[in-house]
């Protein structure tokens, strides 16, 4: 792809955007960037920019004229592709690619690529541990949060590129061809971006439509859905799930006792589970697809146990943050799925004080009410979607509304009995009051941490706020 003199449109202007540029016009492009949300928004981004040859518009609705004057457009994940000025080049038969797209073309390396509805990040950095620990090179990037672009240019220092892939840049490939395709799980997500789960499954499941009879997809055995729509991919199949005996001779990856067996091409292998520190039965789901994938990357077995049994977890994914008067705390803010929340609750054998809400994303709640019912002494909701999900939990469990996570963090932390657990598992994204789901996360902690160490100041007032039971 030669990209010497060529006019190209950078649409979106944060993380991804920004860091496309810089390549764009390292190859000799006449590069223009548009975003429609404020300098001040994006400043931290735009940062990067600075004495780069380029032309910026901000803070306007995009310019339409100028989708029709490019060679090329390069959209960021962020942006959805059913707008107008997109079918205007669409219509003059102009490219419009995604980074994800753009790198891969670059990119001589075989490609890891993971994608699920949850557990993406979990699995991506386990995989990477797991190649590290085998002493395999890999750069691990994409959607975890270093674009894939960065890889070009040091692509000689990799054995692997592992990519983690969400939906929205899935949407842009064309050629993008995984070596190896992971995929985890199939649930209901971003209804406020697809007008269906049809679409957003759909817009997943092109991470197979390049793929050859000579490439691999490691899929979730367990989940009907992902079996059905895969049943049509060319690609060497390796599934992996419980062992439930009517399909175990389906499966290459399984549980035995207390070990996950994994019949690779090498015969059978044995993975013990002790050591394994994350809880819940999706994080050893995600620990087997990891097994498997880069165990087809070439990684060894003594490298992918000690990679599993020294990975400590991801901060915001259940990460447990401490215990106070006997009641543990969990920040589990980056479950803004209804099935991450179902599998947090999963998680625990005791009564769960459940504080969720935040920005709706359409999703069905009432999905939770089995679980709910079993495992919540009270749900403490706050956001957008509080009214929604109170409608959905009231006749279940009881209730309350709260105006900010403080307040929600105090009312958990009054209404707990010691051997309780205060669980921030919000069900819903965070932008309705916070930055973003790091945020909502970080804020939490703090808070749990200072009713730990209530300021002597308010010994008597504010601080002391519980209410022993
Ligand atoms: P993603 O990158 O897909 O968002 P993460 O690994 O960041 O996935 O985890 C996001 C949320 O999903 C966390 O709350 C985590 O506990 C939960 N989670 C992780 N793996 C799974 C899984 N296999 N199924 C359901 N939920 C999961």
């Amino acid at each position: 792809m030669d990209l010497k003199g060529k006019k190209v449109l950078v649409v979106g202007l944060a993380k991804t955007g920004t860091a496309v540029i810089p390549f764009l016009v390292g190859r000799g492009a006449r590069v223009m960037g548009v975003d429609e949300k404020s300098r001040e928004s994006l400043e931290s981004d735009l940062k990067s920019l600075e004495g780069i040859s380029c032309d910026l518009e901000v803070g306007h609705p995009f310019p339409s004229k100028i989708f029709e004057q490019v060679d090329l457009i390069v959209v960021s994940p962020g942006v959805p592709l059913e707008r107008e000025p997109f079918d205007r080049a669409r219509a003059k038969g102009i490219s419009i690619v995604g980074e994800l797209e753009l790198a891969s073309r670059f990119l001589k390396k075989p490609i890891l690529a993971i994608t699920g509805t949850n557990g993406k990040t979990t699995t991506t950095t386990l995989i990477g541990e797991m190649l590290r620990k085998s002493n395999i090179r890999c750069f691990v990037g994409g959607n975890i949060g270093n674009p894939l672009i960065h890889a070009i240019g040091s692509e000689s220092e990799f054995d692997w590129i592992v990519v983690e892939v969400s939906s929205f840049q899935l949407e842009s490939i064309q050629t993008f061809r995984p070596k190896i395709a992971v995929l985890l799980n199939l649930a209901e997500d971003h209804l406020d971006r697809y007008p269906s789960v049809k679409e957003y499954f759909g817009a997943k499941l092109r991470l197979f439509s390049n793929q050859q009879a000579s490439d691999d997809a490691v899929l979730n055995g367990d989940e009907p859905i992902v079996l059905q729509e895969t049943s049509q991919i060319p690609s060497r199949k390796f599934l992996f799930g419980s062992q439930v005996p009517s399909h175990l001779a389906l499966l290459e990856a399984f549980f035995r006792g207390e070990n996950i067996v994994f019949r690779g091409l090498q015969g059978e292998e044995t993975y013990p589970l002790k050591d394994f520190r994350l809880v819940g039965e999706h994080n050893r789901s995600n620990l087997m697809a990891a097994i498997v994938a880069s165990r087809l990357a070439g990684a060894t077995l003594p490298g992918i146990i000690q990679a599993y049994q020294s990975f400590q977890g991801l901060e915001h994914r259940l990460e447990y943050v401490t215990t106070l008067s006997g009641i543990d705390f969990y920040n589990d803010s980056k479950a803004t799925t209804v099935d991450s929340v179902l599998q947090a609750l999963r998680s625990f054998e005791r009564p769960v004080l459940w504080i969720a809400g935040g920005k709706d994303k359409g999703l069905d709640y009432s999905l939770l009410r089995e679980i709910v019912r079993k495992r919540v002494r009270k749900a403490i909701l706050m956001g957008e979607a509080a009214p929604r999900i109170r409608e959905e939990m009231g006749p279940i469990v009881s209730t309350v509304l709260c105006s900010s996570l403080e307040e929600a963090v105090v009312k958990a932390y009054e209404e707990a009995h010691s051997g309780d657990v205060v669980l921030l598992s919000p069900a819903c994204s965070s932008y309705d009051m916070f930055k973003n789901y790091e945020e909502r996360g970080d804020i939490f902690k703090n808070i749990v941490r200072r009713l730990g160490h209530p300021d002597p100041r308010h010994e008597r007032g504010e601080g002391s706020r519980r209410v022993r039971k």
